[in-house]
């Protein structure tokens, strides 16, 4: 073992027993490449930051622009920073109508925190609601919208009054009432396996919302920024939500989050007490740059377009498989965030681990050990759907070969 990994299993601080561990010395386009001189071909787009794809030269520039410029000059909201004032802007002409003022924070959870705190606020309501599988991240308040008890027991007691809807189910929905502050969900929830809405939820869940005069919260951290074959996944709805949570692909490559909501909400944050929300890094100049120039390539490439067409590419390749192999159960998705479902978690975990060793690199979910998930970066060419499609049935003809009835 190298001395550098020696180092990082001694001194990081380890969150799973079987970390993947690869030494990466760069990254460009889909891949990830490592000391050894491997090319890993990415499926999880950095666990969906990298859309645009690695090692984008616009992205890079900017940062360095910026950082010669100014790094931290004052806590978020006290001075006008030319990168922040303009990705704020044209974040409000990608999001729905209303919502036109974003506050950035520095990750997924912290937004989420954000979003919460601000629909308690703004309605003087206490109770939230959330939906049985979603993960919304794992600070305090993101954690207790989850309700797995595998992942909550060892913190709890976690937030008081966040309770959890079943997904799907317009029935559950009657339990959002007039002491509801807001209800958050993924559009398309991502560590559940990719749930995908049935027909008519969305917009029955925004009727219910408006009727008690409950916040409906967007957690796009996964879905945003053209994953899901538009810009935000809200688009696949004729629904908007009240605020929007952003994350991940929303800095380009570096630390950034944000939500965003109308005028009238995000005011309540400036009074009442002022400074009733603040953060020091959030919002970083540096962070604002990279993510700027990273929505740039998204729309002046058309990726969300893009995200639809390779999605739909990898779909049907991915039920192709499943109508082959028989230990393969269903296959799922909207645009570029795509699962493929065992019969067997046994399976799955070998699945992702041939395709490791083959230089590809997938996983499964967080409450799902037999779902794996994409989420390639949105720019795969032809040459990568071929590979993937040869490899994907090598890989399948390897496990049924040597798989115990
Ligand atoms: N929300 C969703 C839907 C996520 O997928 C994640 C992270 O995976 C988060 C929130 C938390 O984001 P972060 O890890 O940046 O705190």
């Amino acid at each position: 073992m190298s001395d550098l990994k020696q180092d990082f299993f001694r001194y990081v601080c380890q969150t799973s027993p079987e970390p993947m561990a690869l030494e990466i010395v760069c990254a460009e386009g889909p891949y990830l490449i490592t000391r050894d001189g491997r090319r890993y071909l990415d499926l999880l787009a950095g666990i969906g930051v990298a859309n645009i794809g690695h090692g984008r030269e616009e992205v890079q520039r900017a940062i360095a622009e910026q950082s010669q410029a100014y790094l931290h000059p004052m806590v978020y909201g006290e001075v006008i920073m030319e990168p922040q004032v303009r990705y704020a802007r044209r974040l409000a002409d990608v999001l729905p109508g209303e919502i036109d003022v974003i506050y950035f924070i520095n990750s997924g959870a912290e937004a989420v925190e954000g979003a919460l705190k601000t629909a308690r606020k703004f309605t003087g309501r206490q109770k939230l609601f959330s939906f049985d599988h979603a993960y919304h991240g794992d600070t305090f308040g993101a954690l207790s919208c989850q309700s797995e008890p595998l992942y909550r027991r060892p913190y709890e007691p976690v937030v008081p009054e966040i309770h959890v809807l079943r997904w799907n189910d317009v029935g559950d929905l009657e339990r959002i009432d007039c002491d509801t502050a807001g209800v958050i969900l993924e559009p398309v929830q991502g560590e559940g396996g990719v749930r995908i809405p049935d027909a008519g939820f969305m917009e029955a869940l925004r009727e219910r919302c408006t009727e008690v005069g409950a916040l409906l919260i967007f957690d796009e951290v996964m879905t945003g920024f053209g994953r899901t074959g538009r810009m935000f996944a809200l688009e696949h709805w004729p629904v908007a939500p009240d605020i929007v949570v952003m994350a991940k692909a929303l800095g380009g490559g570096l630390p950034l989050g944000a939500f965003a909501g109308p005028r009238p909400v995000m005011q309540c944050l400036s009074t009442d007490p002022p400074l009733a929300h603040v953060t020091t890094f959030g919002g970083n100049p540096v962070s604002c740059a990279a993510g700027l120039a990273a929505l740039e390539i998204l729309q002046k490439e058309h990726l969300p377009a893009r995200a639809k067409t390779i999605g739909e590419a990898l779909l049907s390749l991915l039920q192709s498989l499943c109508q082959e192999f028989a230990f393969l159960k269903t296959a799922r998705g909207l645009g570029c965030l795509l699962a493929l479902e065992f019969h067997r978690a046994e399976d799955c975990q070998k699945f992702t681990r041939l395709c490791m060793q083959n230089g590809i690199i997938l996983g499964w979910t967080l409450f799902r050990d037999d779902v794996i998930r994409l989420a390639p970066p949105l720019i795969l060419q032809e040459t990568e759907l071929q590979l993937l499609d040869r490899l994907f049935r090598q890989v399948c003809r390897d496990i049924a070969k040597h798989r115990a009835p």
